[in-house]
């Protein structure tokens, strides 16, 4: 039994707002880590939110190695938890078929096969005749084959939530119903309790996992949660004959359905091309329980392509057409760890229709991450701070959403672009962008140019990109012309007092006890030793530093930055939108340098800084490169970034893209957080360690030595493939003599040493010149490991002094 809002304690160690699938979930493996005197409130009743009428399909695979761990998770504690609490789950385990009817469909789900065999889930290509066999009632003359994942299945959501609070209660967590949070309290930024219409508790920390009310109640702490519901429909029949027993979940992904039988009928659901954001004066007006109206208009289309499949349709007997609000985040992923504004306030919600499937597992991470202050893995993907705060507007989302519903059936061919909610944040440059007809994509909610002189929408294809040639004009600029790359995205952050050296030295990896005019490359790592962060870090005085960021990683590296600071007299400011930053790149720089009268940046050593003036506005330079070009790294003012672009632009010097340097760094080896380096990594793994400055006293350095003693598993090297018309995209298992070996984590065409490359994360037993094969989409496509950068391994290029003056 619940207890009674009148037993409400005055303290607990955690309190968990949400009694949806979620934080059933949290609170279960919260008692599972000995938080046993944590407690859940919900403002209703347990699931009265969005998971009492969720579809509650379980499918393991997902985009990342760790988000699949979750899943397979929670399948094990689904099929296993009857057992321990004596309450069924509902668990049915009958597989799922994905179909592919179209070219690119197939190469999606043979993409995603050879993903499940790299990840350990079991997955295979089927035809379309063992296809029907498996679903008789579906038309399978349009399907071109599938792929058969047997360990997936379904459970029923209320019976899970009441077995997972079974459990939790048994050790001791309570949980109060009816008891809603109308305030979150806070001191110096950290949790400090929560009100509710009840009376008050105090507590260390908060699990938010309020489902679509999310955004709200984080707001209430200070905190973003870009999350926002939209309507979410599937149709339900009367019982249908044929249908007997249960059958497996079927994907008919090209024509946006799932189906599932449903008590002797039949469950058609659909992510509909374009959802139905739910309108902000309705999101509070959703009562416990309470179903979304019918809406026949809008689903019809989804209905003929249901009757195109399920023929058997056309005679069934309609029992309702449920209407359903879930939350969604401007991504498709959701929102899981502490937030980088309030210390102890975890979110555990925006679960994009994966809530049910995920839950299990992200509930145990959460309550891993709440007790033991990190998460059991890395979970990037799921990172609780990578939403800028303009994301976070109620217009933002409620254009984002229903574009991001859509997608979650979209073939997920590389370069594809939202529509929506764009042009957020605008780069100082993005008029000239505009005038050079940019092609641009989205990040941390800037528009960056990918690449430029764009004469039509490119075509999504797996194939050779749209954008090759011009990319590849862009390298060649840079190569052998000047090309200016526009970095202002780039976060940027100042750290400045009279202890920031100091302080800089324990939060990063390498000596930052260098003079000002000195640039220094450093990860900051946690104490595991895996990267938080991996950053440039320019010296610009004693007391002053500036840290280069990933665009993505602002608000995470703040509250990074904030979390580990130990009383050290130094104050820390956001300054990206202040600053520009320009990379003016190669051969011509110099020249182009000289032009606008900066002649003195030709003198300065690699990792140097200097100041200069063009077109009379003030810079700093750091000669150094991210594409492997001699250059430099220009900072100025924001408002003066167009007259120095002029200024560049007249003497020569012409832009490129996102995609050229991105090509450009993986021909040069250089890891990136997200792709090469995430959390469980370590600069040994990385190849990283010239960046560790193994006597200095920095987070993370015990275990880095143990690890370096121990010897490392994988290591990231580069693969050289062969054959020139192979595009792999940076995340497809390797093989070595037929065994897997490691994972694709970067790849791009290489212009510069004109073949296909990619970065990967392989077995450390691999070494130079080994054979090796990428997988993509099931064929196989042979390569060499090099473990030196595929273009110039001896950096001659980047040294000035080698060739670069006028
Ligand atoms: C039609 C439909 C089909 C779906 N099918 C699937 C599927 O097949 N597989 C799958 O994995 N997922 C599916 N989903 C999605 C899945 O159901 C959700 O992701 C999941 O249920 C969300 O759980 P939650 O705990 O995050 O949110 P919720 O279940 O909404 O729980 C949040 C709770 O927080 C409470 N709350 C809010 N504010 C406060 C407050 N201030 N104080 C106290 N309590 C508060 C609410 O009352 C609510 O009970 C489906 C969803 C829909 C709509």
């Amino acid at each position: 039994m619940p207890g009674t809002p009148q037993d409400l304690p005055s303290h607990a160690s955690v309190v968990v707002i949400g009694g949806g699938v979620m934080g059933c979930s949290t609170l279960y493996h919260l008692a599972r880590e000995g938080a046993t005197d944590a407690v859940l409130i919900e403002r209703n009743q347990l699931t009265s939110g969005t998971t009492w009428h969720s579809a509650a399909q379980v499918r393991a695979l997902r985009s990342s190695r760790n988000l699949t761990n979750l899943a397979r998770y929670s399948i094990s504690l689904y099929s296993t938890l009857e057992g321990e609490t004596g309450q069924q789950t509902g668990w049915i385990n009958k597989g799922s078929i994905s179909l592919a009817t179209t070219p690119d469909r197939v190469t999606h789900v043979r993409r995603q096969e050879a993903l499940a065999h790299l990840y350990g889930v079991r997955a295979e290509w089927i035809g379309a005749g063992e296809a029907a066999e498996r679903w008789p009632l579906m038309r399978s003359d349009d399907v071109l084959g599938a792929v058969w994942a047997p360990d997936d299945g379904r459970v029923g959501a209320t019976d899970l939530c009441a077995a997972l609070t079974k459990g939790a209660r048994a050790r001791g967590a309570r949980i109060f119903e009816e008891v809603g949070v109308t305030g979150i309290l806070t001191k110096d930024n950290r949790i400090k309790g929560v009100e509710t219409n009840r009376g008050t508790i105090r507590c260390d920390a908060i699990a938010l996992c309020t489902g679509l009310w999310s955004r709200e109640v984080a707001g209430m702490a200070g905190a973003i949660a870009p999350v926002w519901p939209c309507e979410h429909f599937y149709l339900l029949t009367m019982p249908i004959d044929g249908i007997t027993g249960n059958l497996p979940t079927l994907g008919d992904h090209d024509g946006q359905l799932y189906i599932r039988d449903d008590s002797g009928g039949l469950l058609v659901g659909c992510f509909e091309p374009m959802g139905k954001a739910i309108p902000p004066e309705l999101i509070n007006q959703i009562k416990p329980f309470q179903l979304l109206a019918e809406d026949w208009d809008h689903f019809e289309p989804m209905m003929l392509n249901a009757l195109h499949r399920l023929p058997v349709l056309e005679n069934a007997e309609v029992k309702m057409l449920l209407n359903g609000p879930e939350s969604f985040t401007p991504d498709g992923t959701f929102l899981l760890g502490e937030t980088a504004e309030t210390r102890g306030l975890f979110l555990g919600c925006g679960m994009n229709s994966v809530g049910v499937a995920t839950g299990g597992g992200a509930g145990m991470a959460l309550a891993h991450w709440i007790c033991h202050g990190h998460p059991p893995a890395d979970l990037g993907e799921a990172e609780a701070n990578r939403f800028p705060a303009c994301f976070n507007s109620i217009e933002a989302l409620v254009a984002r959403v229903p574009e991001e519903l859509g997608r979650h059936y979209n073939i997920s061919h590389p370069g594809r672009q939202m529509k929506s909610a764009r042009n957020l944040r605008r780069l100082p440059l993005q008029d000239k962008w505009d005038a050079e007809r940019a092609h641009f994509g989205q990040t941390y909610g800037w528009e960056r140019p990918l690449y430029f002189h764009k004469t039509a929408e490119p075509e999504l294809t797996f194939g050779r990109p749209a954008w090759f040639a011009p990319v590849g004009a862009e390298v060649e600029r840079a190569h052998k012309g000047a090309a200016i790359f526009d970095q202002s995205s780039f976060g940027k952050i100042e750290v400045e007092g009279p202890d920031a050296e100091r302080y800089l030295n324990r939060i990063c990896a390498n000596d930052m006890t260098r003079p000002p005019g000195r640039a220094i490359y450093t990860g900051m790592l946690n104490p595991r030793g895996g990267y938080e962060s991996d950053v440039a870090v320019l010296r610009i005085r004693d007391d002053l530093y500036r840290i280069y960021t990933g665009t993505a990683a602002t608000r995470r590296d703040l509250g990074w930055l904030r979390r580990h600071l130990n009383g050290e007299r130094i104050t820390l400011r956001d300054v990206t939108e202040e600053f520009a930053t320009i990379g003016l790149m190669r051969p011509e720089a110099a020249r182009v340098a000289t032009e606008v009268g900066a002649n003195n940046l030709n003198d300065l050593r690699y990792f140097h800084l200097g100041e200069a003036e063009i077109a009379g506005a003030h810079l700093r330079a750091v000669r150094l490169s991210y594409v492997g070009e001699a250059g430099w790294e220009i900072t100025c003012k924001a408002q003066n970034a167009g007259r120095i672009y002029d200024a560049l632009y007249a003497a020569g010097a012409r832009p490129a893209g996102l995609y050229a340097q991105t090509a450009m760094r993986i021909e040069k080896g250089y890891r990136a957080v997200g792709h090469e380096l995430d959390t469980d990594v370590t600069p040994l793994e990385a190849g990283l360690d010239f960046a560790v400055a193994w006597d200095s006293n920095f987070i993370g350095r015990e275990t880095l030595l143990r690890r370096r003693d121990k010897g490392i598993k994988s290591r990231i090297v580069t693969i050289l493939l062969d054959d020139l018309h192979a595009v792999p995209l940076g995340s497809e298992p390797v093989y070595a003599q037929g065994r897997i070996v490691g994972k694709a984590t970067s790849a791009a065409f290489g212009y510069r040493i004109a073949r296909p490359l990619a970065l990967a994360d392989i077995d450390a037993a691999l070494g130079e010149g080994d054979p090796v094969e990428i997988d993509i989409a099931r064929q196989m496509w042979p390569g060499r490991v090099t473990l030196r950068p595929a273009f110039d391994p001896t950096g001659t290029r980047m040294h000035p002094a080698k060739g670069a003056r006028p």
